[in-house]
């Protein structure tokens, strides 16, 4: 294929990414998202595969059959609950592949640049192996958070400011020396010395995030593995590479000041580390626990006007969002306002209970943020908690010590009745008690929540 043929492939796939982003922002045209990525994603391989810069075939078409068998066997193995820490693995790999793409170009020959050009390519190489390091070390740690394989409580190491900033003279100190040594054709240690430094840096940033914080960890390693993304494009003179490691790393940024935002905390301070830390993380909470059965539930149901859904982590482990929209048509049927209030940080990734509601079909025009429903709560008839924890606990308002303080919540407490169905009285991922469960209008309703909510359906129909 010709340069000017790849160039203006390359440009093509460039605006789908943009209208894949685009499309995603908002759920009605998220389907066309996902459409515009997969068919730039495909000119783009396409027209890599077909450029003058493959010089063997074999190489690649089995590192693509490598590749593409993992992808199809993950995308059909991996369940629904496991999305995160299959996103969280994904960005280690780009990670990875930054470091090692920056190591290939730092041993490669070939290379052609010299002067000013091959100190900055030589700069390219530093960098992106730096944030590909750290990309991949922190990635692997949030893999590890996400799916419970290493405690989400914050590890903090005494002085630990201190040591990130130790860490980052450091990597700028051996960053000069390899520019020195590189002159004159050294320069693999100080370059070793940095990874080693970096994927430690990696460790250390994650680790000392507590659990509640977890979500604009996410966010942000998804920006990092842009960045890393962007700095691979540098190092191999790849522009479609250099744009979208810029998309990805700049919405993973908006991203994280939205997830910031959402959760009343300063970027800069989730990333120093030690939320989710301070006293009052116990998981027991006084008072008494008032249980209900699906009978009683049902009983509400029928006397209310108003009805609120609020769907957390537990609807997605219990797969409830397909009798969960049952339940909703057949009260919308019966007359009644019912609505979905999401929060920005419910689930285990950004927009989880979106991604599952829209799964089972549910109506857009019932689904409302947090924002959009906070006030109305006083209105709400009854409030239905289908495996919801952190984000319906009042301490986060109420209680200056707890870890979750000063995360907005939804305030269903303040409504009727509230009946929350989950399994025990365990608590969520930041591991805080929740005292909505010993309300006085808080019923509890035990049980897995899609056998709950056939229960509340069969009855509700029968
Ligand atoms: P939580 O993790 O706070 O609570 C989920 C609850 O679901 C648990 O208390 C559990 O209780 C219950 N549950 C689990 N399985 C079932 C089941 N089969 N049936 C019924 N209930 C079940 O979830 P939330 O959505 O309220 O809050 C999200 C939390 O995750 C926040 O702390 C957030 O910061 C964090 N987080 C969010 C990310 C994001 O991007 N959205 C990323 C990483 C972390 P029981 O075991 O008793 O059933």
């Amino acid at each position: 294929m010709s340069q000017g043929l790849v160039i203006m492939s390359y440009i093509v796939a460039s605006i789908l990414f943009i209208l894949s982003l685009s499309g995603l922002s908002n759920q009605e045209t998220a389907r066309k998202g996902n459409y515009y990525g997969m068919v730039g994603m495909l000119i783009a391989i396409l027209a890599t595969v077909m450029s003058d810069a493959v010089t063997s075939y074999t190489i690649l078409i089995f590192a693509l059959l490598i590749g593409g068998s993992i992808g199809v066997r993950a995308a059909l193995k991996v369940e629904m609950t496991q999305m995160p820490e299959l996103v969280a693995l994904m960005h280690s790999l780009v990670g990875l592949a930054a470091v090692l793409v920056g190591y290939a170009n730092f041993i490669d020959e070939s290379s052609a640049f010299t002067g000013i050009e091959k100190t900055i390519h030589e700069l390219e190489i530093y960098i992106g192996i730096l944030i590909g390091a750290i990309t991949f070390s922190g990635s692997i740690i949030a893999f590890g958070k996400l799916c419970g394989k290493i405690s989400g409580k914050p590890m903090l190491l005494p002085g630990r400011h201190l040591l990130n900033l130790i860490l980052l003279l450091i990597a700028v100190w051996l960053g000069d020396q390899f520019l020195i040594e590189a002159e004159t054709g050294g320069g693999v240690w100080p370059l070793i010395l940095m990874t080693v430094i970096a994927l430690a840096f990696g460790v250390h940033m994650v680790m000392a995030i507590g659990g509640a914080d977890m979500p604009v960890v996410v966010s942000m390693l998804n920006s990092y593995s842009g960045w890393a993304a962007a700095a691979t494009g540098f190092m191999l003179s790849n522009d479609l590479l250099i744009v979208t490691g810029a998309l990805v790393g700049s919405s993973g940024a908006i991203l994280s000041y939205i997830m910031c935002r959402a959760m009343n905390r300063h970027f800069l301070s989730v990333i120093a580390g030690g939320f989710g830390s301070s006293g009052g993380g116990s998981a027991e909470v006084e008072g008494e626990v008032q249980a209900i059965d699906v009978e009683e539930t049902v009983q509400l149901l029928h006397d209310a006007r108003n009805i609120m859904i609020i769907p957390g982590y537990g609807m997605a482990v219990a797969q409830a969002q397909h009798t969960v929209h049952e339940i909703s048509k057949f009260l919308v049927g019966q007359h009644k306002t019912v609505r979905f209030g999401i929060h920005p940080v419910a689930g285990r990734m950004p927009g989880h209970m979106n991604v599952l509601l829209a799964e089972a079909k549910v109506p857009y025009d019932i689904v409302f943020e947090m924002d959009e429903i906070n006030e109305d709560f006083p209105d709400v008839d009854i409030t239905i908690v289908i495996g919801a924890n952190d984000i319906v606990n009042p301490s986060a308002l109420e209680d200056p010590n707890s870890p979750i303080a000063g995360m907005p919540v939804l305030e269903c407490w303040k409504g009727g009745s509230t009946i929350v169905l989950k399994r025990s009285m365990a608590s969520g991922y930041a591991g805080v008690g929740n005292p909505l469960f010993v309300h006085d209008n808080t019923r509890m309703l035990f049980g897995d929540a899609n056998d709950s909510l056939q229960s509340v359906l069969k009855r509700l129909q029968g």
